[in-house]
């Protein structure tokens, strides 16, 4: 079997509907010129960067891989810990970097979501500290796998001006350590995620003009980087190149406070300062749905009638209520909440306890800004798959796959296993 080379960037938020923009740049366009393309593909639930990148990783529904969020369940903090580890999979789940690696590739990955402790070779894996200074975030990213020798081969140009997230100096990092992978190291395998599209559509909206005249001319500029260190490193003929992506968004005309309503009927109880003290249950923002959990299993009957009043008497865009049990069925989601819950057209959540049930979407938290995701992954505009170079079928179309068989299909043009996943190889898309 043939060792590959394989590049897989994933443009967060980018949509099918952006392939004719894309086109239009030179990179991109160049790529997009004789390449495959999987268009409108169905997510996972709920569509959340860190539970999509998961499945794209691995090729496993939510139920199995258990980051059914981007945050941790810890209602005591304001900001909970986000999912880093993949020690919450199942057993049996394995990722493509791993199965890579293990059949003798070497592997790089750059900020893909949940890839902590993953076996990566060189790895920056998506992390930060509430500090956000340089200092505080290297010895975060070693404590997820980093090596210190690989950040020290780009940390003195690009680590030094870290200033939290949702810093540019965060995509620039990234793009460095790409860049000093591929000129030191040539690695076989690179999966890299960038951001810059995604924050641009939660503060502008969905098909506003930075998307397109900022966030995408920028990513433009940082592939086209890429792909001439590819040149220059020898191996840009010999490597797949694939851009993908996990969610697309829909627009935010209501920002609700569901809590509110917990706290005003006695369910949640505050301290002085407002901060939450007990409760008996309570709602866990996923954006565009929620998650509802109870101190006490014995309470889910009793809950299930206080979420019916609240649909039916409050401004909550409740569409559809599902417990537990049909969560798992339907939508393959599976954790400690009693109840998810999509939101109507419109609806986005936050999980704050006190102010206003109902507030104007606007940009004071990126999250739950003018556009966002989180929504029953049938719904809006939804992720495309380009795919280009050796092991590719020039010029293939492919309309309406699944997420899940993301993994599967990359698994297959390396020659390696996922073991049981839960997709399969993408029809026509491969070289047989
Ligand atoms: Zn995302």
């Amino acid at each position: 079997m043939k060792k590959r080379k394989l590049y897989v960037l994933s443009i967060d938020s980018m949509i099918t509907e952006d392939i004719e923009f894309m086109k239009t740049l030179p990179t991109m366009g160049s790529i997009l010129n004789g390449a495959a393309v999987v268009s409108n593909i169905t997510s996972v639930y709920p569509t959340l960067t860190y539970t999509i990148h998961t499945t794209m990783m691995t090729g496993v529904y939510p139920d199995r891989h258990h980051i059914i969020n981007n945050e941790t369940f810890v209602p005591e903090m304001e900001h909970a810990p986000w999912y880093r580890s993949c020690h919450e999979f199942d057993p049996d789940v394995v990722t493509v970097l791993e199965a890579a690696k293990r059949a003798g590739y070497t592997t790089c990955a750059i900020h893909w979501p949940v890839t902590g402790d993953v076996d990566v070779d060189w790895h920056l894996p998506e992390t930060w500290t509430a500090e956000g200074t340089p200092e505080s975030m290297y010895q975060e990213f070693v404590r997820l796998g980093a090596k210190p020798e690989f950040l020290d081969e780009f940390w003195g140009e690009y680590g030094t001006h870290l200033n939290g997230l949702y810093d540019p100096a965060f995509t620039l990092l990234a793009h460095g350590a790409t860049l000093a992978a591929i000129r030191n190291h040539q690695p076989d395998v690179i999966f890299e995620h960038l951001s810059l599209v995604d924050h641009t559509r939660h503060s502008y909206g969905v098909y506003a003009r930075p998307v397109y005249k900022f966030a995408y001319f920028e990513m433009e500029l940082l592939l086209s980087q890429t792909i001439e260190a590819m040149r220059q490193a020898g191996v840009l003929e010999d490597t797949t190149i694939v851009l993908t992506s996990d969610h697309g968004q829909t627009p935010v005309e209501k920002l609700v406070a569901p809590n509110t309503l917990l706290v005003r009927d006695g369910f949640i109880r505050l301290g002085e300062d407002g901060s939450l003290k007990d409760y008996d249950v309570i709602f866990k923002s996923a954006a565009h749905s929620l998650q509802v959990y109870v101190r006490n299993p014995s309470q889910a009957a009793r809950t299930a009638k206080l979420l019916a009043r609240y649909a039916a008497e409050e401004d909550v865009g409740f569409e559809r209520i599902r417990n537990a049990e049909e969560t798992e069925r339907e939508m393959r989601v599976k954790g400690d909440f009693v109840f998810s819950i999509e939101g109507a057209d419109g609806y986005a959540y936050s999980n704050a306890l006190t102010g206003e049930l109902v507030g104007k979407a606007d940009n004071s938290n990126y999250k739950y800004s003018v556009a966002t995701h989180g929504h029953d992954p049938r719904k809006g505009p939804k992720p495309a798959m380009i795919l280009k170079g050796p092991g590719i079928v020039p010029g293939a179309r492919l309309d309406g796959a699944d997420i899940i068989d993301e993994a599967p299909t990359l698994a297959a043009l390396l020659g390696v296993s996922l073991g049981r996943p839960d997709g399969h190889v993408m029809p026509g898309i491969l070289i047989p």
